[in-house]
């Protein structure tokens, strides 16, 4: 089987033919850097992560462009409520994005562009289409026509005239029809501002993606992604514009979209107040595991928030992890029984054999993780058979099958992104040197070494970790 995708245009699963042989062009709508990421946005960028590396695996060489909405109300508001020029604070949280996101194992896309660094193609495309009589200029800004656009609605199937200036479409006397949109605004006394032929303004939200996935990729690229809350209008108006602007020429060709996470089945959103930031939820679980709670679901199914469904993906991925320590411990022992005895192996020797295909059977299926790391789990649980038996005594068939089995989980979990051995590079130290300057602390303090103690509590904090004293005994966490 080849990879299958659904594709949200169609609403079907059908299989990826990219626009050139093994290259794939893939635009995902990146976030607008004006505060701490949440999980929802993690569990969108994490899906995309999925689906890219998933792709490499099967030998296409992907380029992936994500953006940044650097310029906008959101980052103008905060701005002016902090005090700070609006360029550091998209600055400041560009920088905090990549490192969460790094903790998260997301591999970096191939290119990250700025809306304020594309002003230039943005105008020039805003241009085409005022040329092309898609758009109209009025009063400094300039709209796009929206009944002009003869497909419009086609992704979130809409019907144009069921379409009303509700709560998404915003109202503006300049606008010859409601369901206009704005392609460059008119600036307010004020605001960060940018020369155009309509005179000083900044772009509207959408025309971004169309100027920044074209610049990149061209016409017809392959994938665009983005959350499911996208779809309309900023989808729609990305292909309403960017077909408009091109000749009718197809402007993506395959449409992916996330599922929500929720907190009690609602969106999780900043506008909603019920949010968990990446590093909020990063000071009680490992990123590990926070990795796996956002991989273990299929991303078009919606992902539920909550202390439960991460304690679950606590356990299942300490399980994989135990799994995994299981088999590094006895082949680290090596071989003890003389006669090779194949057939006390032989049911791992099959699981090695077969997981690789469940893998890619699954995961070529529209991305589905959950099998995908269903056939780890059934990988596991046959080396457990073995590393479980207190009686097992390790030949050398069966270290060889273990060997493959541990090399091959590693790698397919790596493949989706879970960490399996994340704590190889300190040799496992962590936990033991923690506990030890927590003694040598408790020691300090019953010998009446207040100033010592304190000095190690301190030093630990200026290095982001915090001691707590609990009636339990002393804890220790990263913050
Ligand atoms: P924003 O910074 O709000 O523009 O969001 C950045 C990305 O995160 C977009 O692709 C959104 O669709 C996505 N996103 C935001 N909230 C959620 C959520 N609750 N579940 C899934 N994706 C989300
Ligand atoms: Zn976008």
């Amino acid at each position: 089987m080849s990879v299958h995708l659904y594709n949200s245009l169609t609403q079907q699963v059908e299989p990826l033919i990219p626009r050139d042989d093994k290259r794939i062009a893939m635009y995902v709508c990146g976030v607008t850097p004006y505060d701490f990421p949440h999980m929802g946005n993690a569990r969108t960028i994490v899906a995309f992560d999925i689906i890219r590396r998933y792709l490499e695996y099967r030998g296409f060489q992907v380029m992936y462009v994500q953006n940044f909405t650097d310029i906008d109300d959101k980052i103008i508001n905060r701005a002016n409520e902090q005090g700070v020029p609006w360029q550091a604070l998209a600055e400041r949280f560009i920088a905090i994005y990549f490192e969460e996101m790094d903790a998260l194992n997301v591999q970096r896309a191939s290119v990250y562009p700025r809306a304020t660094e594309n002003i230039d193609e943005i105008i020039s495309l805003v241009q085409a289409l005022e040329e092309q009589g898609y758009a109209y200029a009025a009063d400094g800004d300039v709209y796009f026509e929206v009944r002009k656009f003869a497909r419009y609605g086609e992704l979130s199937n809409r019907d144009i005239n069921d379409l009303r200036s509700g709560a998404r479409v915003e109202v503006s006397e300049r606008k010859r029809d409601p369901l206009d949109f704005a392609l460059w605004k008119r600036a307010k006394p004020g605001e960060p501002s940018w020369e155009s032929p309509w005179g000083p303004g900044r772009p509207g939200w959408h025309i971004e993606c169309s100027a920044m996935s074209l610049k990149f990729l061209g016409p017809s690229f392959d994938i665009h992604g983005g959350g499911p809350d996208l779809i309309f209008p900023h989808h729609e108006n990305e292909i309403a514009q960017s077909e408009a602007a091109t000749d009718g020429k197809m402007f993506a060709r395959y449409w992916m979209h996330s599922g929500f996470l929720t907190i009690n089945k609602e969106k999780m959103s900043k506008s909603l107040g019920n949010f968990f930031t990446v590093r909020e939820v990063l000071q009680r679980y490992a990123p590990e595991v926070v990795r796996y709670f956002l991989t273990a679901v299929h991303y078009r199914s919606p992902l539920d928030y909550s202390d439960q469904t991460l304690d679950q993906a606590k356990s299942a991925y300490e399980r994989l992890h135990q799994g995994a320590l299981n088999m590094q411990r006895v082949l680290m022992a090596g071989v003890q029984a003389p006669e090779a005895a194949p057939e006390r192996s032989a049911a791992l020797r099959t699981a090695v054999d077969g997981a690789e295909v469940e893998f890619q059977q699954a995961m070529d299926d529209d991305f589905n993780t959950p099998r995908a790391i269903a056939a780890l789990f059934n990988l596991v649980s046959e080396a457990n058979k073995l590393t479980g038996d207190a009686d097992f005594v390790p030949d050398a068939a069966a270290l060889t099958a273990l060997s493959d089995a541990h090399a091959l989980l590693l790698r397919l979990a790596g493949v989706v992104g879970i960490v399996l051995n994340p704590r190889q590079e300190e040799g496992g130290l962590t936990e033991p040197l923690m506990s030890l300057l927590i003694d040598l602390r408790a020691q300090a303090r019953a010998d009446k070494h207040f100033a010592l103690a304190d000095a190690i509590r301190n030093r630990l904090s200026e290095i982001g970790v915090q001691l707590e004293d609990t009636p339990q005994g002393t804890t220790w966490r990263r913050v």
